[in-house]
């Protein structure tokens, strides 16, 4: 039997192909899927993920000087200066067929909801209607003195000409997008509204993501502990494949695309 040469072969009693029909068959079955996504599902959309080696994100930064709140704080410079890359990368980047695969899965599966660590808002450009922003997102962006709220793009975008920290028009306090950064509090209501999802769950998509992030990665514990089954597709080995019934190590823009096929 034909096997896709990015699949590994975790699961020696299960055949390669076998894993991806199996994906389709758990999903035919499932009442409450949940995807739960970080930024692997990103990268064929050109934007890097963090600890790929070569990403080069975190190359030569002191992620809690550039990303924390503290370092924001301290000096935003820093936070700006490191941002810069990722921001213009993201501003011009596109949904791939992996955010697509998961937009028609809320369609044509039981997918009730995605929960995402991305802040590149791609699952809901892609179509997917509930999505929760764990990491927040770039659509807005709040001033830290004042907390006057403002659209993000214009904000980002005129960041990206002149590369000036933005300063609120009504205080002068510098505006911070709105992405959680390293030291932050997830925002309430979101992370509530997603453990809620995670416990109704009764299949989770991991998708992406090296589930180092903390605390967003309890989500897929919390699905396992309240009885959903967890399938894991990443390009490399994660924390939690022992505890999944199938692993794929390859890539998010061909495995889902497979499984859509399988759906058929
Ligand atoms: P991560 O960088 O820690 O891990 C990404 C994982 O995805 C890696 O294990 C990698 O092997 C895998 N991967 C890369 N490309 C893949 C592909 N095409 N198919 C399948 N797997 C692939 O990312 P994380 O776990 O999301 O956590 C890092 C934090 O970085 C998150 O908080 C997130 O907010 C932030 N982040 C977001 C973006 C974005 O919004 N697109 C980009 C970079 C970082």
């Amino acid at each position: 039997m034909y096997a896709p040469p990015w699949v590994v072969n975790r699961q020696p009693d299960m055949a390669a192909i076998d894993r991806i029909a199996e994906i389709a068959r758990l999903l035919k079955h499932s009442r409450a899927a949940v995807a739960f996504t970080g930024a692997g599902i990103s990268t064929s959309s050109g934007i890097p993920d963090f600890r790929s080696p070569s990403s080069g994100l975190w190359n030569n930064v002191d992620p809690m000087a550039v990303a924390s709140i503290y370092g924001f704080r301290q000096n935003p410079q820093l936070f700006y200066d490191w941002v810069y890359t990722l921001a213009q990368i993201t501003c011009d980047a596109k949904p791939n067929v992996a955010h697509y695969a998961l937009a028609e899965l809320e369609t044509r599966a039981s997918l009730q909801s995605i929960i995402t660590q991305n802040i590149d808002a791609l699952h809901t450009r892609a179509g997917s209607s509930r999505v929760f922003e764990l990491h927040g997102h770039l659509r807005e962006a709040t001033c830290t003195h004042c907390f006057k709220i403002y659209p993000g793009e214009p904000i980002l975008r005129q960041f990206l000409s002149d590369r000036v920290i933005p300063r609120c028009p009504a205080c002068g306090g510098i505006i911070k997008p709105n992405v959680i950064l390293f030291g932050e509090q997830l925002p309430h209501q979101v992370f509530h509204a997603a453990q809620v999802a995670a416990r109704h769950s009764d299949l989770m998509l991991v998708i992406g993501t090296s589930l180092e992030v903390a605390p967003a990665s309890d989500i897929p514990r919390l699905a396992l502990r309240h009885g959903a089954r967890l399938v894991i597709i990443n390009r490399e080995p994660t924390p939690f494949d022992q505890s999944a019934c199938v692993v794929i190590h390859g890539d998010a823009a061909e495995v889902l695309p497979e499984i859509m096929r399988h759906l058929e």
